[in-house]
């Protein structure tokens, strides 16, 4: 899968919030966007002209695609799906995003960055109801739990990787953690109210309505 390979602070910084791309960095005092909370560009402090409607709704979706790590052509095919489900489109999307096995190991604390809990899914140590589930994109159901098999010492990187999150952010009630043995249950689905970023998921199905 292609990645984006662009300066990521500066994301952070176009956004106006922490994306947590960096992984330890963000936690820390480096993070740039806690250093530089302004938007890039060397011409920042001139006024610009007021945003269009349709650039608030595009920006909105780059947004969402850097959070999740995501490129267009998968992100077009999340979209798909959450507007061919019942339900509202952007509630859905929202909720398959979230869903994603690799978002699901970050939130759980178990990973420092998305990128970083990408990677352990790759690696094969996240497994589901027994099968290994290696693939970043794997959508969590409703009581599944997800457990992490692996030597101790990836195991105890990964308690690392917990308690060092722990002091930035917290997990969501949506899912159940337990941290000693390494598993996660998916209590329920999850909702708008449980992301850890502001998210208006109406200006891109309106987007993707045109
Ligand atoms: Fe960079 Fe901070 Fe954003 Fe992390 S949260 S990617 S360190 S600006």
């Amino acid at each position: 899968m292609g990645r984006y390979l662009e300066a990521k602070c500066r994301l952070c910084r176009r956004a106006d919030m922490k994306l947590f791309l960096k992984g330890p960095r963000c936690i820390t005092e480096k993070c740039s966007y806690a250093k530089r909370p302004t938007p890039p560009g060397m011409h920042h402090n001139q006024r610009k002209p007021k945003s269009s409607y349709y650039a608030l709704q595009l920006r909105e979706k780059q947004k969402v695609k850097q959070i999740y790590g995501m490129l267009e052509r998968q992100f077009a095919r999340f979209f798909r799906l959450a507007s061919k489900s019942k339900g509202a489109t952007g509630r859905v999307l929202i909720q398959l995003l979230e869903r994603r096995i690799d978002n699901v190991i970050f939130r759980s604390l178990f990973a420092l960055s998305r990128n970083q809990a990408r990677q352990i899914v790759r690696h094969g140590f996240v497994f589901i109801g027994g099968k290994r589930a290696d693939i970043p994109s794997y959508i969590v159901r409703e009581g599944e739990t997800i457990e992490i098999k692996a030597k101790d010492s990836i195991k105890q990187g990964i308690r690392d990787n917990h308690e060092i999150s722990a002091k930035e952010r917290s997990s969501p009630v949506w899912i159940q953690v337990d941290k000693d043995n390494l598993s996660i249950k998916i209590v329920r689905l999850p909702e708008k109210e449980d992301l850890a970023v502001s998210i208006n998921e109406q200006l891109i199905v309106e987007l993707y309505s045109k």
